[in-house]
């Protein structure tokens, strides 16, 4: 029996990992399960798995998830801090499943319990690798990446042996826009790009993986959870979806991961992990996916790809700044602020406007990513969008 906290429980992730956790009530014991302000869903999530405690990331709604709760013994509490203080009680097993940089608190608490800590939140590692690193090593934290394309590496991967690895082959289904042009892009909505071929997922990430940031950001995950080159770090686009990354040896061996696109085969395999655990998914059919296709991307109807290389192999700040203003960005595209061609531009002027120095601690990362949202939100003003209408909520449940 481990005990488990979910970050970030209502979401996407987070009810994928609540529907396998709930499938094996012997294997797992709900600790805390957080949320930002989805009271509803988090309340119900509570009293289905006997929750010990629930929280809200918004304090304002504490007073409504206390009265979900009335009559149970599950524990309320509300604010960004009760959220790491529930990732601090010590879970055998936590998964980070909020999305953006504002999980690297959170995160960096459960890695000081020294347990195993699942990554599905990828912004943290991307904006303070290295501080994450350090503090998993020196508090003997196990990370396990349930990113598809991160887990399936880390399932390819012979760690013992990271010499031997010629490439990673990052896998990317190339998004809704995978065939569109520049031109026709220029007047996409937020309704078009959420709507992903084939995965189901939270509204930023289906943004990023339209303008391929989302891939940018994987490039950089990988090569913070990997120990190969920069440049041994490929990307391809597969349309498909049903490899989910590959790794070439020096001997040209290809161990690729495969399985139906569907994030509970990656989240089930850390949760059992060194073991592995039933899913409900049916077995791949390969026959009827018929056949496997694979593209170069294109960094010039993409420019995350380009961006986010660039922001890898400076270093420094730069994958920090790069996240920031493109969560900036995303987050006033869904609002209709700007037009999707401009989450890019708004992340490369910010790029070019802030060059600080390379943040050392959780403290410096976070002033680095503050500073970089507002300069972000200016390049916004700057940009003026007279498209203001319907909120991202309208769009996304
Ligand atoms: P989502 O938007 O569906 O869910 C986000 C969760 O975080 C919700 O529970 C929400 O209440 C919580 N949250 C949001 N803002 C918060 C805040 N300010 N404070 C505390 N909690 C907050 O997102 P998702 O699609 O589940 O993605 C979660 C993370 O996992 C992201 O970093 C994403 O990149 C990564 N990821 C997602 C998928 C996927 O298939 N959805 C795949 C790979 C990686
Ligand atoms: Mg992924």
């Amino acid at each position: 029996m481990k005990t488990i906290t979910i970050l970030g429980a209502t979401g996407s992730i987070g009810t994928s990992t609540l529907d396998l956790v709930e499938r094996e009530p012997d294997r797992f014991e709900v600790l805390a399960l957080t949320a930002n302000r989805d009271v509803a869903g988090l309340a119900a999530a509570a009293i289905r798995t006997r929750a010990k405690l629930a929280v809200v990331a918004d304090e304002a709604c504490l007073p409504e998830l206390r009265a979900a709760l009335a009559g149970t013994n599950i524990g309320a509490a509300g604010g960004r801090s009760a959220v790491v203080e529930a990732a601090r009680l010590g879970a055998d097993v936590t998964m980070g499943a909020i999305v953006g940089c504002i999980g690297l608190e959170p995160v960096m608490a459960a890695i000081a319990g020294g347990k195993t800590v699942i990554l599905a939140n990828k912004e943290p590692l991307v904006s303070a690798g290295d501080v994450v690193l350090a503090a998993a090593a020196r508090h003997k934290a196990t990370l396990l990446p349930a990113d598809s394309e991160h887990n399936a590496i880390f399932q390819c991967f012979d760690a013992a042996r990271p010499e031997r690895v010629r490439r990673i082959i990052l896998t990317c289904s190339g998004g809704p826009f995978r065939t569109w042009t520049t031109e026709a892009m220029r007047s996409v909505t937020p309704e078009q790009a959420v709507a992903h071929p084939n995965w189901s997922m939270g509204a930023k990430i289906s943004i990023d993986s339209a303008t391929l940031f989302n891939k940018g950001l994987e490039l950089i995950e990988a090569a913070r959870l990997f120990p190969v080159a920069h440049d041994s770090i490929e990307i391809v686009i597969h349309p498909q979806s049903v490899i989910h990354s590959l790794v070439d040896y020096i001997d040209g061996s290809v161990l690729a991961q495969m399985g139906p696109p569907d994030m509970r085969t990656p989240i089930a395999h850390c949760l059992a992990w060194p073991d592995r655990m039933a899913t409900p998914m049916a077995p791949l059919d390969l026959v009827a996916i018929g056949r496997l296709d694979f593209e170069a991307p294109d960094a010039e109807r993409f420019p995350a790809i380009r961006l986010t290389r660039a922001a890898l192999d400076a270093g420094g700040a730069r994958p920090a700044i790069l996240n920031a203003a493109n969560e900036v960005a995303v987050a006033a595209f869904l609002d209709r602020e700007i037009g999707f061609l401009e989450i890019a531009a708004i992340v490369e002027d910010t790029l070019a406007a802030y060059d600080p120095a390379a943040p050392e601690s959780v403290d410096e990362v976070l002033a680095v990513d503050a500073e970089a949202r507002s300069m972000a939100r200016r390049q916004i003003t700057v940009r003026g969008g007279a498209l203001r209408g319907t909120n991202v909520k309208d769009i996304v449940a």
